[in-house]
């Protein structure tokens, strides 16, 4: 038995780039015979419908409200969704897993930190960090941003990202030593291809995902959408 995961998704109702909506991101990766996902919303540095002027219980509370909807729908469908996020600071993107809403709600110091700051700050905390597609260039993003010692490993494979961007990714990854992850970056359900995770057994949460990665016990995938 193989278990499928995508661990990189945007939803409508809280990343403004996004256009599914939780419960339609959740519905589209089980009817492609995915076992789980994970929502990595933009976070209040990045492109974000939080509003910056509520209460921080009420940022975070809201901010949830996305993967929430989605745990329901998975609820229903027998369809396992997990809760991250994507950290961000001028188009250098922190994907966070491992850590819930309490933490959140406990550090409200935690959007503004420097990025290294946050970096040991979440690692101090257990979380698992994955730089997302390290090598995009775009004529938003300033520089290319590395910082092989503060993450735990990298995206190598993203299904947005071309080619020449993945390998670099790759490259820097095997150079530090650091782990692989493939995701999808999705922000509207059918896409061309899909990069992601697959494992030998049904993980219960991040954190024994992060720990399959580790131990080097997943497969990453690309899968492409059939032609018409
Ligand atoms: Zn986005
Ligand atoms: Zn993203």
């Amino acid at each position: 038995m193989v278990y499928k995961y995508e661990l990189h998704t945007h939803t409508a109702e809280i990343s403004r780039c996004s256009s599914i909506s939780a419960k339609d991101l959740v519905r589209f990766y089980k009817s492609k015979g995915y076992t789980g996902l994970c929502i990595t919303d933009h976070f209040f540095n990045g492109n974000t419908s939080v509003p910056r002027d509520l209460p921080w219980e009420e940022r975070v509370e809201l901010f949830y409200s996305g993967y929430e909807l989605a745990y329901e729908e998975g609820k229903k469908q027998g369809f396992d969704v997990f809760f991250g996020w994507e950290w961000t600071f001028r188009g250098t993107d922190i994907l966070t897993y491992g850590l819930g809403k309490e933490w959140l709600l406990a550090h409200p110091e935690v959007w503004e930190l420097s990025i290294n700051d946050y970096c040991d700050l979440a690692r101090e905390s257990g979380a698992f960090l994955v730089h997302a597609h390290p090598f995009r260039e775009a004529a938003y993003i300033d520089m290319i941003r590395l910082f092989p010692r503060k993450v735990d490993g990298v995206e190598v494979l993203n299904a947005m990202r071309n080619d020449f961007e993945n390998e670099r990714a790759n490259e820097y990854a095997d150079n530090y030593g650091l782990l692989k992850v493939a995701a999808s970056d999705n922000h509207v359900g059918r896409i061309k291809r899909y990069c992601g995770i697959k494992t030998a057994k049904r993980v219960r949460d991040m954190r024994e995902m992060a720990e399959l990665i580790r131990r080097g016990e997943v497969e990453l995938f690309t899968e492409y959408e059939d032609a018409e």
